[in-house]
């Protein structure tokens, strides 16, 4: 299943230890919404837990910081990346070119610490 990192997602009803492990891998849960990894989480952990539970490999993907939008869609680098390790926020193709980009990254940098 695809999972994209920052995003929520649902999973099929799985057991109580199941249930417990992603938690205890911070992984985040909402009656609603359903799941949802962030930076809190243990994604490497939790990857595996989620794909045991399923039996069908996870792939991740994360999204552009600025826009939120996916960022791996073209990502010259996709094929290396090991997305269990990156940071949970990246650049899309669109903002990873632009020349006033840090100063988009700063001002959204600054604006989640005001969280
Ligand atoms: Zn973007």
């Amino acid at each position: 299943m695809k999972i994209t990192i920052g995003g929520w997602f649902k999973l099929p009803r799985m057991g109580t230890a199941v249930f417990s492990a992603l938690m205890k891998e911070g992984v985040k849960y909402d009656r609603e919404s359903g799941f949802m990894l962030s930076s809190d989480t243990d994604i490497e952990s939790a990857v595996r837990t989620i794909g045991s539970a399923l039996s069908e490999p996870v792939e991740l993907s994360v999204r552009c910081f600025i826009c939120l939008n996916p960022a791996c869609e073209g990502c010259p680098y996709f094929e290396v990346c090991d997305r269990r390790r990156v940071s949970s926020m990246c650049l899309c193709r669109e903002h990873s070119g632009r020349r006033d980009i840090y100063d988009s990254y700063q001002k959204t940098f600054l604006s989640t610490l005001g969280e």
